[in-house]
């Protein structure tokens, strides 16, 4: 069965609307400031997507775009400007950024408490030991459609193939702290179908279209294809959605499925973070 995504955002939209509400009658205005500072168009595109949901939602959005001459200084200022900004809740900084950029140094420069992404080694961290942070935005939409199943997590083997920093690794931490199994696949893993047969829950987040097909997934699987990839025009997951759906207990859709929670993932942290400021 494909699970409707789109009901699951549109129900949290509207409990992050009373939120937001919440807080902006108590004086408190979520404030997010994106740095872009790339050519990639899909960023641009991406930016866009956030600003028009940020409206929606009314959290203040300020973007400071940069072209190619900018310097890690300039940058690394500018975040710094952020950091001591008192209204501003989270800072965004979006990737790929031009090559000459150390990205790490500028992603590792944002304020932790600011890390809206959660792409800060610290709230990575805050992930192995299980504890309260920032986490990122496509783990965190993954999970909340996961619980929206009313899955009981302990024991079931959840396979992850795909071990990137802002996908793979943290949403294996996520399934392994509800009690898990975990089984992390790569590239370098022989035989993938051989895990892949044996998960009860399946998230593919790769970036090869149709990799995990009929044969390698049983019927009890619920699979989570995170994978956006362009064929012939159309876009596509990492999973044969048509011929897996019919075999699997559910699965997510490409498109309308993951990237809908994405964003709002990164909204929702935004009013966690700035939650925190009616404490100060
Ligand atoms: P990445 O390129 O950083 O990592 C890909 C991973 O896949 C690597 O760990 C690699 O070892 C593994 N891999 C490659 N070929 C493999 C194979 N044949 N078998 C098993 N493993 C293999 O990718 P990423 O940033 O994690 O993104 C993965 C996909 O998810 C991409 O299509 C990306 O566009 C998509 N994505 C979607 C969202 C969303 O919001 N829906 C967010 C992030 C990424």
């Amino acid at each position: 069965m494909i699970i409707d995504v789109k009901s699951i955002v549109s129900n949290r939209k509207e409990i992050l609307k009373d939120k937001i509400n919440n807080l902006r009658n108590n004086g408190i205005k979520p404030k997010l400031a994106v740095i872009l500072a790339s050519f990639d168009e899909a960023s641009k595109i991406y930016v866009s997507k956030k600003k028009n949901m940020c409206e929606e939602l009314n959290i203040d959005e300020v973007e400071y775009v940069f072209n190619e001459t900018v310097t890690q200084e300039e940058i690394l200022q500018l975040i710094d400007k952020l950091n001591n900004d008192n209204n501003v809740d989270g800072i965004l900084v979006q990737l790929p950024l031009y090559s000459h950029l150390n990205e790490k140094e500028i992603l590792n420069s944002v304020d932790v408490n600011k890390d809206v992404d959660g792409f800060h080694p610290l709230n990575l961290g805050k992930l192995i030991t299980n504890e309260n942070g920032i986490i990122s935005c496509t783990p965190k939409g993954i999970m909340n459609i996961l619980k929206e199943l009313n899955i009981n997590f302990t024991g079931l083997n959840a396979v992850v193939v795909g071990r990137s920093v802002i996908v793979g690794k943290p949403i294996a931490h996520l399934l392994l702290n509800e009690g898990c199994t975990v089984t992390i696949c790569h590239s370098k893993t022989k035989d993938l179908s051989l895990y892949t047969k044996n998960a009860d829950i399946l998230v593919v987040a790769v970036g090869v279209p149709h990799l995990i097909k009929e044969d390698m997934v049983n019927d009890n699987c619920v699979v989570i294809d995170v994978g956006i990839n362009r064929v012939d025009g159309k876009i596509v997951g990492d999973v044969d959605t048509i011929n897996v759906e019919k075999k699997v207990k559910h699965i997510t859709p490409v498109p309308g499925g993951v990237g809908l929670t994405t964003i709002l993932s990164l909204l929702e942290n935004l009013v966690q973070i700035a939650s925190l400021r009616s404490n100060k």
